[in-house]
């Protein structure tokens, strides 16, 4: 543990918390028994007393809402040993790991991380906020088990969402299925009803003590070969809580940079920007253009090169990400982009993912964030490269530190993939392959083609051009960057047979 050796009786007397001689009933009891003391015998107030030892102990003092927890880390504990060893998993990268606890000197957690190759920091929180965390007094077993049954009922039904509505009388289940909602069961047992919402709670790291205001969570499932992420929400009603969980299932999709079908140019450029150390770089496109999936996989290239510190301000988090720490703006409750990025700031993160630049304010924090040190992947909702400049100075942001930050603007869109199967057997030897008609096999049902790939252009803003001190002289020497056009992309897709022309590709070409 990376807390300091020094004796909890010589931390309160160094920072005047007790007395020696106040001190002196207990002058042999260890470190760990002592602690729950000053909160039992001595009635000190727990928050200003750590607030106060922090430091001498060599650790810091958070509330509970302002830990940033990466819920892939902190699912990776049975809660069974995080209720026994009293902590809250809150980040690991790969030299280092950092937890939560109400009492550093436990013996037990100190055991349970002592084969750790990696270096454990701990944060103090109240031990309200632990229990808070813990659920303490929700039963497990049933309920558990009641949701676990749950999940897997509605996956295996390619339901999209679970409702879970509190009642005058009962708890009552509601499946959507192709847009159909449809009863599944009630529950009748008042403390069966009430053990299910604090589990839901809990697992979803909610505020189990919160039931007045709406919140958002998210469980990570695992369980019979299938990984569901399910985003939760509760909203308070008259009869208590509803719930709403969406499921989306994970298994056998991967956020892989090489398999999104990105040219060998731009994958080649689009590495070496993963490898800077500071800058903005953006993904830009419209609506379902695939930029957030771009993005994970953009992280988890960067996570698979280099050991950093990660964080993301997402509007939702769609998936979870091994490794990083998500957190979720509400813009409704006033958590907005703008407000996340001041105390994400705060966390010393190396690289930071904001899902989405919308205003000048975020503009500014973002392209500040990426002068002072910080590598930012940030997306538009432009149409190209070009337009994305423009974009940026119509947000009136600082042109100089913009131009001076940005590295790479990606531009994309997804078309639709030509049928590799068919497209072997009837293309002409040149390759061509111009239109649907007529196309089709079994394995593409018929269709002529089968998923989609990525159209992208790349601006490289490289060294050479980094002199240029407004947005507007960098708009003007576009034709000196390494600039990789859509209509290239295209074009060698189409060639190559992976795509067909078609007319809703003219505004690019
Ligand atoms: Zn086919």
């Amino acid at each position: 543990m990376s807390q300091k050796d020094v004796s909890l009786k010589s931390v309160l007397l160094n920072t005047g918390v007790l007395s020696k001689k106040s001190l002196q009933p207990f002058e042999s009891l260890p470190d760990d028994a002592l602690w729950p003391l000053l909160w039992t015998h001595y009635k000190l107030s727990e928050e200003t007393t750590m607030k106060k030892v922090v430091t001498f102990i060599g650790c810091s003092f958070k509330p509970l809402s302002d830990l940033l927890i990466d819920q892939a880390f902190r699912r990776s504990f049975p809660l069974q040993t995080l209720r026994e060893c009293r902590f809250i998993p809150i980040y690991e990268d790969k030299s280092s790991l950092s937890i939560a606890v109400d009492n550093p000197y436990r013996k037990d957690v100190q055991e349970y991380f002592s084969n750790q190759q990696k270096s454990v920091s701990m944060t103090l929180v109240t031990s309200t906020d632990l229990n808070s965390f813990l659920g303490e007094g929700v039963a497990k077993s049933t309920a558990d088990t009641f949701l676990d049954r749950l999940i897997m009922e509605a996956v295996n039904a390619k339901c999209s969402d679970i409702h879970i509505m509190k009642q005058k009388e009962t708890l009552g289940v509601k499946f959507r299925i192709h847009g159909e909602l449809i009863q599944r069961e009630s529950i009748i047992d008042p403390s069966q009803q009430d053990q299910i919402m604090s589990l839901i709670k809990v697992q979803s790291g909610m505020d189990i003590s919160i039931s007045n205001q709406p919140q958002d969570g998210r469980i990570s499932f695992e369980s019979e070969g299938q990984q569901v992420d399910i985003r939760v929400s509760s909203i308070p009603t008259l009869h208590g809580e509803d719930f709403v969980l969406r499921l989306f299932n994970t298994t056998g999709i991967s956020f892989d940079l090489e398999v999104l079908g990105f040219s060998s140019n731009i994958l080649d450029r689009l590495k070496s920007l993963m490898k800077l150390d500071s800058g903005l770089m953006l993904v830009t496109g419209p609506t379902g253009s695939g930029k957030t999936t771009t993005l994970y996989a953009l992280l988890n290239y960067i996570k698979s090169q280099k050991n950093c510190h990660v964080i993301t301000l997402e509007d939702p988090v769609e998936y979870g990400i091994s490794g990083v720490r998500q957190s979720q703006v509400s813009p409704k409750i006033g958590y907005t982009f703008a407000n996340g990025l001041r105390s994400v700031l705060r966390q010393d993160p190396d690289i930071i993912m904001v899902g989405e630049i919308r205003d000048q304010e975020t503009a500014n924090l973002a392209i500040n964030a990426a002068y002072t040190g910080h590598f930012v992947l940030s997306t538009l909702h432009t149409s190209d490269c070009e337009t994305s400049l423009k974009r940026l100075a119509g947000f009136n942001v600082d042109s100089y530190l913009c131009a001076q930050s940005i590295r790479g603007i990606l531009s994309q869109k997804l078309s639709l993939k030509l049928c590799p199967q068919c497209r072997e057997k009837t293309s002409s030897p040149n390759g061509f392959s111009h239109s649907f008609e007529g196309k089709g096999c079994e394995g593409c049902d018929y269709l002529g083609y089968q998923g989609r790939t990525v159209l992208s252009e790349l601006l490289v803003v490289d060294k050479q051009i980094r002199d240029v001190d407004s947005l507007s002289s960098l708009s003007q020497r576009l034709e000196d960057m390494p600039f990789f056009k859509f209509r290239e992309d295209i074009k060698s897709k189409v060639e190559k047979g992976e795509i067909a022309y078609h007319s809703g590709l003219e505004g690019v070409m």
